[in-house]
């Protein structure tokens, strides 16, 4: 049932709206008692507050590091009221029941997260009274209330006032529940702190998630959906993220967005990236944002409409017309001049992102993917492929354009699902074949796709070895002239004589980048 608030111990290192809820629990009949900070910054305000060390008959020592650890407390916040024997031992000790608890706790992640703070002021931070008085009060929310948010205090409050001074058992016991939710991830910073400091994958207790935002809905109408970011970590995909136009981003917005976002973060040239279904129907390199754009675009105009568009350059008003053309899902690029907006908010349906984040990804943070009943957990792909590590294979060397093309498609390969084959020539992707059970009708995918009749001097990636030379053999009729791919099946003699006798020219990287 209701449990009537007749005291409450606020203790808050957070000291926003305390004041107002502490004048309004006075104004309850409610008698305070507080903690040297919060006491402090009550009696400042005017308000009456019974010092903790009187409470508890033992002083605040060592610093702060005992304020509120002591057994009258816990008795009082623990005491089984329905219990016969505890009200007797309650009695015996002259207990004093306490039935609120408004607490938060030293800020561990905001100093953690300083630079140059030292590790002695990172482990002062780790509350110790503070996630005891909760998980009490939590504990015991049959008898008594536990808050943690400033941002409850007005609904606490209002219900106190409506109900006669009293607490509903559905109300203590979500305030319980966020209380629960809250320690666990104050422990859950602290542990990742310690975790950092070596290089494995830190235990996966420690990487918990929690929800920044309710999507509309999930893959499909008929699932939920959230989006959830990974506690104490630096960046998410849609940190640093501002909207400036169109409907609430999707789930599938926002995986379409990663990769293309991933993918144009590969080049400090101008680069654009467009996604359907997580994988790129088109990307390329240009002088100009613009150009870039057109020319990732002309890459496959028709499975590009409703696409996820990424660009590394600000938009400007040429380009916003040139992309007012085409139906666009999503747009995220570093920034828009004003007319460039003006031109593209016309749509109502375009989303348009500006990606604010100036920081490299996290490195290290390793890729989670869920499978029954467990997770699979593994570094990134990340790291760049260069020239240097790779082999020519063919009688013919790749020509410097061609060598070009090469590391253009092999780096645009790993962003596309496996069996991924990309042809690309003068820095664009020309036809990309993707997701396909089988390598060579990704090759034939990939040549349909191309909208240009010849692919004469194209250049093809393969994220993976062809386990037979079909796959080459169907790419060399149609035109390509130079092969990049990992290498390393038994039939490579094959693949290489086929490429020979083509005079097409070929490169082994000894690495595959298959994504699954
Ligand atoms: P105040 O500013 O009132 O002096 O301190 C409030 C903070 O002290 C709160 O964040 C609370 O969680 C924390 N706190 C309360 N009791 C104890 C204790 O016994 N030990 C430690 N380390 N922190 C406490």
């Amino acid at each position: 049932g209701a449990v009537r608030i007749q005291r409450a111990l606020l203790s808050v290192s957070d000291k926003r709206g305390i004041v107002d809820f502490a004048r309004g629990l006075a104004e309850l009949g409610v008698e305070i008692v507080s903690t040297g900070g919060t006491a402090a910054a009550l009696q400042e305000a005017g308000l009456d507050v019974r010092a903790i060390d009187d409470f508890t008959g033992f002083p605040e020592i060592m610093d702060g590091r005992v304020k509120t650890l002591h057994p009258r407390l816990y008795a009082g916040l623990l005491a089984v009221r329905s219990n016969a024997e505890h009200l007797a031992q309650a009695d015996e000790q002259q207990i004093e029941f306490v039935d609120l608890v408004c607490v938060n706790l030293y800020p561990f992640e905001r100093t953690a997260a300083r630079r140059g703070v030292s590790e002695a002021e990172v482990i002062e931070n780790i509350d110790i009274g503070g996630p005891t008085m909760l998980r009490a009060a939590a504990k015991n929310h049959a008898f008594a209330a536990v808050v943690v948010k400033p941002e409850s205090y007005d609904a606490v409050l209002e219900e106190l006032r409506d109900a006669g001074g009293t607490l509903s058992m559905p109300t203590r016991e979500s305030l319980a529940a966020e209380a629960f939710a809250y320690t666990a991830r104050y422990d859950t910073a602290i542990a990742r702190w310690f975790a950092e400091k070596n290089e494995d994958f830190p235990p996966l207790f420690i990487r918990a998630f929690e929800k920044v935002v309710d999507l509309p809905y999930g893959e499909n109408p008929h699932q939920r959906g959230a989006f959830y970011a990974q506690v104490g970590t630096r960046m998410n995909v849609l940190s640093q993220v501002k909207q400036h136009h169109g409907k609430q981003i999707s789930y599938n917005n926002i995986l379409d967005l990663d990769s293309a976002r991933a993918l144009v973060r590969e080049y400090e040239v101008p680069a654009c990236a467009i996604v359907k279904h997580n994988n790129p129907c088109g990307a390329a390199l240009g002088a100009s944002a613009q150009e870039a754009y057109e020319r990732a675009f002309a890459c496959d105009p028709m499975s590009a409409y409703g696409g996820v568009i990424a660009l590394n350059r600000r938009v400007d008003r040429a380009t916003a017309q040139r992309l007012h053309e085409q139906f666009i899902e999503v747009l995220i690029a570093p920034g828009y001049d004003d007319d460039a907006l003006e031109v593209l908010t016309q749509k109502q349906n375009i989303r348009i992102l500006e990606d604010q984040e100036r920081r490299l990804p996290v490195l290290g943070e390793p890729e989670i993917r869920q499978v029954t009943g467990g997770l699979l957990v593994q570094d990134r792909d990340s790291g760049r492929d260069e020239r240097d590590g790779m082999e020519v294979v063919t009688a013919r060397r790749p020509s410097e354009d061609e060598w070009s093309d090469l590391l253009f498609a092999w780096r645009v390969s790993r962003h596309v699902k496996s069996n991924a084959i990309v042809l690309a020539r003068g820095l664009a992707t020309v036809g990309i074949g993707a997701g396909q059970m089988s390598r060579v009708d990704s090759v034939r995918l990939s040549v349909e796709k191309a909208q240009v009749p010849d692919l004469k001097g194209a250049a093809l990636a393969s994220d993976a070895f062809f386990p037979f030379a079909d796959g080459p053999e169907l790419a060399i009729r149609a035109g390509v002239t130079a092969v990049i791919q990992p290498g390393g099946s038994v039939r490579d003699a094959e693949v290489v004589a086929a490429a020979d006798e083509a005079g097409v020219a070929m490169v082994f990287t000894k690495r595959r980048h298959f994504r699954h």
